[in-house]
């Protein structure tokens, strides 16, 4: 069987096709001011340190959500975007 969709399976992040649901793109704004800070964190890294708690649940969450999950866990992040 014929699959056109190589690329885009590879673009996919663990299956959740975040940049076409427009979440990211949301926060994502080149006139931020600490932009360089944030791409730092674009990546979620698992050895992340949790030193934030999401604003919804209360969640401890690292600087990845801070900046990038508006400082919500991935739950209530996804949650919020119906992803
Ligand atoms: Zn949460």
């Amino acid at each position: 069987m014929e699959n056109d969709n190589d690329e885009e399976i590879e673009n996919n992040h663990e299956g959740a096709d975040l940049w076409g649901e427009g979440a990211y793109a949301k926060t994502f704004d080149i006139n931020d001011p600490n932009l360089q800070e944030r791409m730092k964190y674009f990546e979620e890294k698992s050895d992340e340190k949790k030193e934030y708690n999401c604003k919804k649940c209360n969640k401890q969450i690292g600087k990845h959500n801070l900046y990038w999950h508006e400082g919500m866990c991935n739950d209530c992040f996804f949650n919020a975007y119906d992803l």
